[in-house]
């Protein structure tokens, strides 16, 4: 109601922060680092760049602002051109890791922490910048964590830079005292008391759960939307479909006397136009019932929230030392998270927050504040980065809470194996390249070690592919028949060569988007790839790398892939079972790789990365020859049989066996 009758203009003055743009402007003025705190939906995001902009430090240099996350970057930069009525990546734009939407007029850059933090690489005084925003600075993302420390470095070096640090109410003593005590800003809150009911006994399923209690709220409660926390896609899908459903049956059976509900999912693959419905108010006499990952704990704000269903539980990156590796795991989520979350109902009137654990869960089980990321997931793109600004001994830079040294060392671990520390642990003439890529250690290796192999065309192809989400079509009530078009790409011996190989098709086939929809392949996913590709080649032309290609002899692209891969080197145990060859640590092949039909499991397979669901499963998995892993490393691997190659026996072996099949025939 109030985004359609009010201008854009008078929307802008009504929001918290307005009331105080006077007096923040004045601190900010007056100090060269400041804290602000405020409620979700306060206005930091949208206004504070604008304000800094009215106040003139555009004129002397752009004014970021630092997302940890991608889709907010996005959405909120699409809002704020929208306010400033402009076209985006005009004065407005945005940036995020591949997809460049700024200008030559751009003077309000939203970013991820990333981008900025790579950025810092080439510039390390920033000085396209006169002010920065650190954004959502409680999350304590890993890259927020290390822009910190630099922008710390930034502040002493530039007396004529601003750095505003955001964060929603928690966190701010600390941020204030990590830079000296600077002044902590309050943005005074309009919120309204939430009440909080929480589970009498433990729920054994919440996404079950989530769905009858939102239908119960929708059946019997008064006006106003429901906001759903789950912790993934997978849940998220499942919990729509399910609400969908039990519309349709109330819609069907004859006492039907619910009004309509709009089931909207968010989470951060979801593509841009439908996430930008969740902003959207309803029509007249419809329900909303956003279904959200915790993306819309604090980074996005839903307006017209009076009911909150909190299964308490997110999905987090986690490092596991004994795996040796990062993966996404669900852990309950924290108390401040969960009161964030309970938070989001109170925005726009009295509302209820339905906890779906119990009290006694929430205080003894929660922690009280979440885990920085630095401390819990793998370093290696961080230590390369900061070796490559010259910080010599990782230990002796400014974190606001250093990472677990065991964590460090892993990660250094893992860069020396795959050749970019030496044996002293400085950065190496490979590690230097490595550094000009924004991909992650192990692929970037990949693209150097297909220029040695003189294929580096096929491995840039299959690095792009493996930089964007999944490019299968997989929809649910057409599960056969795209597994059948999906094995059609098969290559055999390798899940990487068969994203080569939907690539090169495409290709042949003019880039078309029928073409895709024909083969379950998602367009979106294969034109992304692309343009990854063509940023990386721009890449690689600036480090004068020239592009290689090995023809149809795809073997070798097999030796690039096993040697960025290493650490995910594994051996067969038992049929589709594999153990990691260095942890020891069991791993399964997917039914839905290409190894899986090839009729016999390889001895040895390298790995892109594991997913934990059921079981560890392997994802994107690649046969490799014995030999490559005991020439690329003989410290890690010993390998008994070294000599022969089963995988070259039993290809024979097949080779025989389909002449001697068809010599019957
Ligand atoms: P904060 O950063 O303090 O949480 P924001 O600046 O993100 O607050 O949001 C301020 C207001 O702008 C909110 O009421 C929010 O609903 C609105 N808003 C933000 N992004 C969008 C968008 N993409 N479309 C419509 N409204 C938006
Ligand atoms: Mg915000």
């Amino acid at each position: 109601e109030f985004a359609k009758t009010k201008s854009i203009a008078e929307q802008r003055q009504y929001l918290p922060i307005f009331s105080v743009r006077d007096e923040l402007l004045q601190v900010v003025r007056e100090n060269q680092v400041v804290v602000v705190v405020g409620e979700t939906g306060s206005g930091k995001t949208t206004q504070l760049t604008q304000y800094l902009h009215e106040d003139g430090l555009s004129t002397y240099g752009m004014i970021g602002c630092t997302q940890p996350r991608r889709v907010a970057a996005m959405s909120v930069a699409k809002r704020v051109s929208e306010e400033m009525y402009c076209e985006l990546g005009d004065k407005v734009g945005y940036a995020i890791r591949f997809e460049d939407v700024t200008g030559p007029n751009t003077i309000i850059k939203y970013m991820t922490d990333g981008v900025l933090l790579r950025e810092t690489l080439r510039e390390a005084d920033l000085d396209q910048y006169s002010a920065v925003i650190m954004d959502e600075a409680h999350e304590r993302s890993l890259n927020t964590d290390v822009l910190f420390g630099i922008l710390k470095q930034v502040v002493a070096r530039r007396r004529d830079f601003k750095l505003i640090v955001t964060s929603a109410t928690l966190n701010a003593q600390k941020f204030s005292d990590f830079f000296g005590s600077v002044p902590i800003f309050h943005i005074p809150g309009r919120t309204f008391p939430v009440q909080i009911m929480y589970s009498k006994t433990p729920c054994e399923d919440y996404v079950d759960a989530a769905v009858k209690q939102a239908m119960v709220i929708h059946m019997t409660c008064g006006p106003g939307d429901i906001l759903i926390f789950l912790t993934g896609q997978d849940e998220i899908e499942t919990a729509c479909y399910a609400l969908t459903e039990r519309m349709q049956q109330l819609e069907a059976s004859s006492k039907n006397a619910a009004a309509p509900l709009a089931i909207l999912p968010i989470y951060s693959q979801l593509p841009s136009d439908l996430q930008a419905k969740i902003f959207q108010k309803a029509e007249e006499g419809v329900r909303k019932c956003v279904v959200a990952t915790n993306i819309a704990e604090t980074s996005l704000t839903v307006d017209g929230i009076f009911y909150v269903i909190d299964s308490g539980y997110g999905k987090f990156k986690v490092y596991n030392p004994r795996m040796g590796m990062d993966s996404l795991q669900v852990f309950p989520c924290s108390q401040a998270a969960a009161n964030q979350r309970s938070g989001r109902a109170g925005r726009t009137g009295p509302g209820t927050c339905y906890r779906l654990y119990t009290e006694t869960a929430y205080l003894n089980e929660l922690l009280p504040n979440p885990v920085p990321e630095i401390q819990r997931t793998n370093l290696g793109n961080v230590v390369l980065l900061l070796k490559s600004l010259n910080v010599e001994n990782l230990l002796d830079f400014d974190f606001m809470d250093p990472p677990p040294q065991d964590n460090i060392l892993n990660s250094m671990y893992q860069l020396w194996v795959l050749g970019a520390l030496d044996n002293v642990g400085n950065l190496s003439a490979c590690g230097r390249k490595m550094v000009e890529f924004p991909l992650d250690p192990p692929l970037a290796k990949m693209l150097l070690m297909g220029d040695e192999l003189q294929c580096l065309n096929e491995v840039l192809t299959i690095v792009s592919m493996l930089s964007v989400p999944s490019v299968f079509f997989r929809p649910k009530d057409r599960a056969e028949e795209s597994d059948a078009a999906r094995e059609k790409f098969f290559v055999p011996e390798s899940d990487h060569l068969t994203l080569l190989n939907v690539y090169k098709q495409w290709k042949a086939n003019q880039y078309r988007g029928d073409w895709c929809n024909d083969h379950f392949l998602q367009v979106k996913g294969l034109r992304k790839a692309r343009e990854v590709r063509s940023q990386l080649l721009d890449i690689l032309k600036a480090q004068k790398i020239p592009l290689s290609s090995c023809g149809s002899d795809w073997d070798i692209i097999r030796k690039a892939i096993c040697s960025a891969y290493f650490h995910n080197a594994a051996r067969l145990k038992g049929v589709g079972d594999y153990v990691n060859c260095r942890t020891g640590m069991p791993c399964h092949l997917h039914a839905s790789s290409a190894l899986y039909g090839l009729g016999y499991t390889p001895e040895y397979i390298v790995y892109h990365e594991l997913v934990l669901t059921t079981k560890e499963y392997m994802q994107c998995v690649t046969a490799v020859e014995p030999q490559w892993l005991a020439e690329m490393g003989p410290m890690f691997f010993s390998i008994k049989d070294s000599n022969t190659s089963r995988l070259e026996q039993r290809r024979k072996q097949n080779e025989e066996k389909t002449a001697m099949e068809q010599e019957m025939e």
